[in-house]
């Protein structure tokens, strides 16, 4: 039977409790040990795939195909595990399958209540982790929300519940606060802390591990007061203070000591921890002082976190060439008013990632067709596939009225169009064509090249798809499909032949992305875009001098 570590949030959201998870199983892998993580989320949504990404930030896909909250792209580039459709619970999947039961008969004659009914299948899907291969050591659940959240209390509940179910011995409860700094005495405040703690107590959980998440520094004194306060060790009082590297998070609480702490507190059998590896990069990530600047032409740039993969399988990639990460967010409805071409000149690659709806999509293609006849590297994530497609048909092919019909359903070219299967769908929940499927790649493309394999299994989120009325037209005009599913069918990845990197993707390469391991589509992306930055600066060398200097 796995050990389990509750992971819950005090005072504010958005500290960065699903880093700190993340950073949590990365210890503990660092140990040896087998760990999976669950993000339990209180709101009443199945999962998030029909939310805005406003509300929600970006939707990540795990390989069996689950639409999951961003956390879990944290807990699989922090653990290099795949994670699965059991390791993110809504409350709305709790209680469509309570009140599923419930019509079915199984509850018969009894009063379906949040206790026992609502926590007991609560306790039943925190049980179903990462059970798929070999049992974990370690389950790590993190609980959305903060302590004090009405809809968070079932969840609450049930990991309070799960103490006396599996043994004292075998729970550790961590608890992620904030302390507030008070600019005109200079001070940090640990009272919310407190009250965060009580109010934790109130529902019956002790803390065992208090993490004050902080942007200055904790002197040893506020330490031992939180400690006194709440009840906790000395030592398991661990402030972690704001960075401005994600991935240096499991070093900060390594060297304060969690991860040794964490092993005594559940008995584990673990081996000595080996961070020398992911110490090392991260130390090669901040001694980088070259850039490479790269544009995120978006329709939700304002909001970083819908691009939450991207950006991270992008950075991973810059590491990768020892250079630094520039973004520059651009906004793809400006393009259409004309603005924000200037920022478009100064950039050496640009990525037009996922979306749906029409707002921006015109704007994307005209990034596309800048990055084309500039013969600026371009990387197209799904709809970033999708608009590279509409753009080659609508200038090279000269048919103007080229378009997807997500947008234009009446176009005369639907060079885009709805996949056979999807034409039956009328709800709009978990119907996309989702998760891992194989894609064989042709040999001697850039795609195939990168990879360095003929077949490749890769993420999926998308209900339209390449026309293949369209194949030969785009092939005669200087398209290659260099990525197809292994039945000729499906359109899965599309290059611009006489260009530096155009490539668009109808999968989403950003979810596989390592920080050890960079996403070979966007290794190479970045690659090229660092040799067009190095040609921009030497306008004269021609293409033998520039590979000189990339070598
Ligand atoms: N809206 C497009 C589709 O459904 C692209 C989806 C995406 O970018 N994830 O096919």
């Amino acid at each position: 039977m796995p050990k389990y570590i509750f992971c819950t949030g005090g005072v504010v959201s958005s500290v960065g409790k699903g880093v700190t998870a993340a950073a949590i199983g990365r210890l503990l892998k660092a140990r040896g040990l087998k760990v999976a993580i669950q993000k339990l989320d209180p709101y009443l949504n199945v999962d998030p795939g029909t939310m805005s990404p406003y509300q929600h930030g970006e939707v990540f896909v795990t390989v069996d195909g689950a639409e999951t909250d961003l956390d879990l792209g944290h807990y699989e580039r922090f653990t290099d595990e795949n994670l699965d459709h059991t390791c993110n619970v809504t409350s709305g999947q709790i209680y469509a399958e309570v009140i599923n039961k419930e019509r079915r008969g199984d509850y018969l004659g009894g009063t379906i209540q949040v206790i026992p009914h609502i926590t007991n299948e609560i306790k039943r899907r925190i049980a179903l982790v990462g059970k798929k291969d070999s049992e974990p050591d370690v389950v790590i659940v993190e609980v959305g929300g903060t302590v004090g959240d009405i809809e968070s209390q079932p969840f609450l509940e049930a990991i309070r519940q799960m103490r006396a179910d599996v043994g004292r011995e075998n729970t550790l409860y961590v608890h992620v606060t904030f302390l507030p700094h008070i600019g005109a005495t200079g001070e940090l405040k640990t009272k919310p802390t407190q009250h965060s703690v009580r109010e934790l107590r109130g529902i019956g959980i002790q803390p065992q591990i208090i993490i004050p998440r902080t942007d200055h520094p904790v002197s040893q004194d506020l330490i031992d007061k939180i400690a006194l306060f709440c009840d906790v060790d000395k030592e398991a009082v661990i402030p972690l203070e704001t960075t401005n590297n994600i991935y240096d998070v499991p070093l900060v609480l390594e060297d304060a000591g969690l991860g040794d702490y964490v092993v005594e507190q559940l008995g584990l059998k673990a081996q000595a921890p080996d961070l020398t590896e992911w110490r090392a990069w991260v130390e090669k990530m901040g001694a980088l002082e070259t850039s490479v600047r790269i544009a995120i032409v978006g329709k939700y740039v304002e909001l970083h976190d819908a691009y939450m993969s991207v950006k991270e399988a992008l950075s991973h990639s810059a590491v990768f060439h020892n250079h630094k990460l520039e973004i520059e967010w651009v906004y793809s409805g400006d393009l259409e008013k004309d603005r924000c071409w200037d920022v478009l000149e100064t950039v050496s690659g640009i990525v037009v990632p996922g979306g749906f709806g029409y707002r921006g999509v015109e704007g994307k293609i005209l990034a596309a067709h800048f990055a084309r006849t500039r013969q600026i590297p371009y990387l197209g994530l799904c709809l970033g596939m999708q608009v590279m497609s509409v753009e080659f048909a609508r200038n090279v092919l000269g048919l103007e009225d080229a378009n997807s019909t997500e947008y234009d359903t009446g176009c005369e070219h639907p060079v885009i169009d709805l996949m056979p299967d999807q034409h039956s769908v009328t709800n709009l929940g978990g119907t996309m064509r989702l998760g891992v499927y194989p894609c064989a790649l042709k040999l001697g493309s850039k795609a195939a090249e990168a990879f360095g394999t003929d077949m490749v299994s890769e993420r999926h989120r998308h209900r339209f798809e390449f026309n293949n009325a369209y194949r030969e037209q785009f092939e005669a005009a200087g398209a290659e499909f260099s990525g197809l599913s292994p039945d000729g069918h499906l359109v899965e990845v599309l290059e611009i032949t006489d260009h530096p990197f155009m490539m668009g993707s109808q999968f989403h390469p950003e979810f596989q992305s390592r920080p050890n391991r960079p996403h070979p589509l966007f290794r190479d992306f970045i690659g090229a875009a660092i040799q067009h930055q190095q040609q921009a600066a030497t306008p004269d060398a021609d293409d033998t001098t520039a590979e000189a200097g990339e070598a």
